[in-house]
């Protein structure tokens, strides 16, 4: 602690990070650079005891705070949609990596609303992104996320699909 009350980090003012090989807190940074458009800074470091290199990521971390139908708020979670994705898209034919960047998108959006996203918008959101991908998959989620109480609801909601697509096709 210095006399002004500050905690001091050193001249560098960066932290050490253990090293992954032998676990000595003797490391340095010997690069920095931007990463992911600039989103994230990646560092290339270096164990000054086994000499070990490594690199590690900055990345900001803002989380989206999720209001749920009850009133109550739940911070995002990544995991959660990604449960749902995976569900809907159960051996459908779609390209490896599809969960993947859906999970990126709906986060990214979810963040963008001043990091406040009701339950209802993200569904929508990956109701969405599920239209464009498969229609199986979208049925699917749409049957839990809608609630669906029998075959009526599937075929309402299919009906609805092919009029959207039958418009799309015409415009
Ligand atoms: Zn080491």
């Amino acid at each position: 602690m210095s006399p002004d009350g500050s905690i001091s980090f050193g001249s560098t003012l960066s932290v050490t990070m253990r090293c992954p090989l032998c676990a000595t807190e003797d490391t340095k940074v010997i690069d920095s650079r931007p990463a992911e458009n600039g989103g994230a800074i990646r560092r290339r470091r270096e164990c000054l005891v086994c000499g070990e290199r490594f690199t590690t990521f900055e990345r900001p971390v803002i989380v989206a705070t999720v209001v749920k139908r009850s009133g109550r708020n739940e911070a995002f979670d990544r995991e959660k949609i990604r449960r749902g994705l995976e569900f809907a898209l159960a051996d459908r034919p779609v390209p490896e990596g599809t969960v993947d960047d859906i999970v990126v998108r709906i986060e990214a959006s979810a963040r963008a609303g001043s990091a406040h996203v009701t339950s209802q918008e993200l569904g929508k959101a990956v109701l969405a992104e599920l239209r464009d991908v498969d229609e199986v998959a979208y049925l699917r989620f749409a049957s839990v996320y809608k609630d669906f109480q029998g075959a009526s609801d599937f075929e309402r909601e299919a009906a609805a699909l092919e009029q959207r697509n039958n418009g799309a096709s015409v415009s």
